[in-house]
């Protein structure tokens, strides 16, 4: 019997996501698709000095490794650009399949031009409108990098942000507001400034010859709020792809939860191509944690599938012992560490539910509900965990060594169900 939707629950916005135009980011002869069909994108971007080129080879590995797949670089000076081609050439020799995109600001019209080899290298440009030139020079040199990405066949992105937004689009619509019978409140036509700045540029770019599927947009704020309401609107105005991400987002837990609420909403609503979290890392944290969070908010959305999730409870109360704590994080840590591996041995291995629960109260059903799970005993219980796997009981665990059993357990589960995919290939 065929099974039928219940009309209570509404299906999730993101799975009738917005299609944009697909873009393509390529250098050689390799390809990243963005929007249309393609899964959201990763981004990041390093803060290595460019011109340290083995530096910025080793962090752009980094970041690929932990599962970006665009990483952008800051291309400022001469020398930066005549580091582009040998960081591009350093990431080939060690197989990182990774574009680079070139972050430019102030003088990238000149760098664009007078180091072509840079200009090859890259595979987007991204380009920020209010940082392009003053007055009568800017058209100038805003085409300059279009003509640029044109002769190359590169992608562009139209980056705008609050922070460097074009002063005189934006005193040209104040003026406007001052003049109307009810003027807006001021943020909103900042709102409405960003999103022209964006679409004009878009708009020059295309008169110029650029192709529209090669151009991306972006309007970043720092406000969750503002994020939202920005890209709701900018989502309404043009089918370009998008690439989303809350500027200048902070610190550990703030800069995480602030990118999660704002990314999430829109990811939720089908808005968004590519994504970069924006973290400010913490005194010794590595740069790949913002990659880490920008993998999370996808694989939380249900978006993409990149790692085994483990389910673990808070714990209270019932369980006064770190045992299950402990558990929870060697698994995680376990599964993480082992992926690059079980990638390519085990197809499918990402899509694994791992549970590990404190005590009997939710500890049997969630680890029912996941494909392997275990339900170590809280204060007062016989110590003894149940093991579930595909929702039976297959075995309870007494003793010492119960974590360790435990692994063991989950390997060989996952060499018997994933392996074998690879064994009928
Ligand atoms: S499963 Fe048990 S230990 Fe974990 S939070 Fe629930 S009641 Fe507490």
């Amino acid at each position: 019997m065929s099974s039928q939707a219940n009309p209570l629950f509404i299906e999730p916005a993101a799975t009738a996501a917005r299609r944009s135009r697909q873009a393509r980011v390529a250098w050689g002869d390799r390809v990243v698709t963005i929007g249309g069909d393609a899964p959201v994108r990763v981004q990041s971007m390093t803060n290595t000095d460019t011109v340290d080129a083995i530096g910025t080879a080793i962090q752009v590995k980094e970041l690929a490794q932990a599962g970006s797949e665009l990483v952008r670089i800051t291309v400022n000076t001469p020398e930066a650009a005549q580091a582009v081609p040998y960081i591009r050439d350093q990431l080939d020799r060690m197989g990182i399949d990774v574009p680079l995109i070139g972050d430019f600001h102030y003088n990238g019209h000149t760098l664009l031009t007078e180091y072509p080899a840079c200009a090859a290298a890259l595979s987007k440009y991204r380009i920020n409108p209010g940082n392009v030139g003053k007055g009568r020079k800017r058209d100038a040199q805003f085409a300059q990098m279009i003509e640029a990405a044109i002769r190359h066949d590169k992608a562009v992105r139209i980056g705008v942000n609050w922070g460097s937004l074009d002063q005189e689009l934006l005193a040209s619509m104040m003026d406007e507001n001052a003049s109307r019978a009810h003027p807006w409140d001021a943020k909103q036509v900042m709102y409405q400034a960003l999103i022209e700045s964006a679409l004009h540029s878009a708009g020059e770019a295309r008169e110029l010859g650029m192709n529209p599927d090669q151009i991306i947009i972006s309007c970043k704020v720092s406000g969750v709020q503002d994020l939202i309401t920005v890209y709701r609107a900018l989502a309404r105005r043009c089918d370009h792809a998008l690439h989303l991400g809350l500027t200048e987002a902070g610190m550990g837990t703030k800069g995480t939860v602030a990118s999660a609420t704002s990314l999430g909403v829109l990811l939720q609503e089908g808005i968004g191509d590519t994504i970069r979290v924006s973290l400010t890392p913490q005194p010794g944290e590595a740069r790949t944690q913002e990659v880490l969070v920008a993998l999370e908010i996808l694989q939380s959305l249900g978006l993409r599938t990149f790692n085994p999730s483990v389910t673990a409870c808070p714990g209270c109360g019932r369980t006064t012992s770190t045992t299950f704590q402990d558990l929870a994080k060697q698994i995680d840590d376990h599964l993480r560490a082992m992926m690059p591996v079980w990638k390519a041995r085990y197809p499918g291995v990402e899509n694994l539910k791992v549970a590990v629960m404190g005590c009997i109260v939710n500890g049997p059903g969630e680890s029912k509900h996941a494909d392997i799970g275990i339900s170590l005993p809280g204060t007062g219980e016989t110590p003894a965990a149940p093991v579930f796997i595909d929702g039976e009981k297959a075995l309870t665990l007494r003793g010492e060594g119960i974590a360790q059993e435990f692994h063991k357990i989950v390997e060989s589960y996952i060499e018997r169900r994933f392996g074998s995919v690879t064994a009928a290939h």
